[in-house]
């Protein structure tokens, strides 16, 4: 983006363009900052999670009435290895986007049209796309569309050059399996 594009013209805050790897890294930061840490899943046993606790990498898979609050069954892996326990909670939040499995448990549907479009998502580095970008055409967003190829080119950091590609993918005629890293190049 261009420098004014920063500019707070409608907003008393500036647009951001940050990648979600990054967003994460930043809120667990604020987090920690506010008392929180994070546990080593493998070494906690019990189920109870203390006060400020974070556990990363568990999906939510179940949910249950408790006589107090509500148990989660939640799947991590493990030294390679799936596993699952138990927690106990006073409160659940729900918010785990569109497709969230805590929606589904309380068997509420979603509105709206479902599955508007599937994507492809790459997520890639080249310094020297980023640097061709900067010279010949600065800008977040690309849209491809010719005969060899269609996609989105979202640029996240052209000095960087870290870039998403989104392609279009139309199961059942296309697989997930279609799309291998050497595809990608
Ligand atoms: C390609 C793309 C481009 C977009 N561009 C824009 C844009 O330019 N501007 C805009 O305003 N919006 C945009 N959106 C929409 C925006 O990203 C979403 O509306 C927003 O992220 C939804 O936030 P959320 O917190 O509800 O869910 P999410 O951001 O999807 O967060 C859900 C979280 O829950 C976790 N989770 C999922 N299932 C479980 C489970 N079972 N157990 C535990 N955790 C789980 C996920 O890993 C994820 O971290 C875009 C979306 C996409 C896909």
């Amino acid at each position: 983006m261009q420098p004014q594009d920063f500019d707070q013209i409608a907003s008393p805050v500036s647009v951001a363009h940050f990648s979600q790897y990054k967003l994460s890294r930043l809120l667990l930061k604020h987090l920690e900052k506010l008392g929180f840490h994070m546990v080593n899943s493998e070494k906690h046993e019990h189920g109870s999670i203390g006060e400020r606790e974070i556990f990363m990498g568990h999906g939510c898979i179940a949910i249950n009435d408790a006589e107090r609050g509500v148990t989660v069954t939640a799947s991590f892996l493990s030294k390679g290895k799936y596993m699952t326990r138990d927690i106990q909670c006073h409160f659940l939040v729900g918010t785990d986007g569109a497709g969230s499995s805590v929606r589904k448990s309380l068997g509420i549907n979603m509105r709206g049209e479902k599955d508007l479009q599937k994507l492809v998502s790459v997520h890639f580095l080249s310094e020297a796309l980023g640097q061709y970008l900067i010279k010949e055409r600065p800008g977040m967003l690309f849209f491809i569309f010719n005969k060899d190829a269609i996609g989105v080119l979202v640029a996240h950091d052209l000095k960087q050059g870290e870039f998403v590609l989104q392609v279009p993918f139309y199961p059942p005629q296309q697989k997930l399996e279609d799309f291998s890293s050497e595809t990608s190049m």
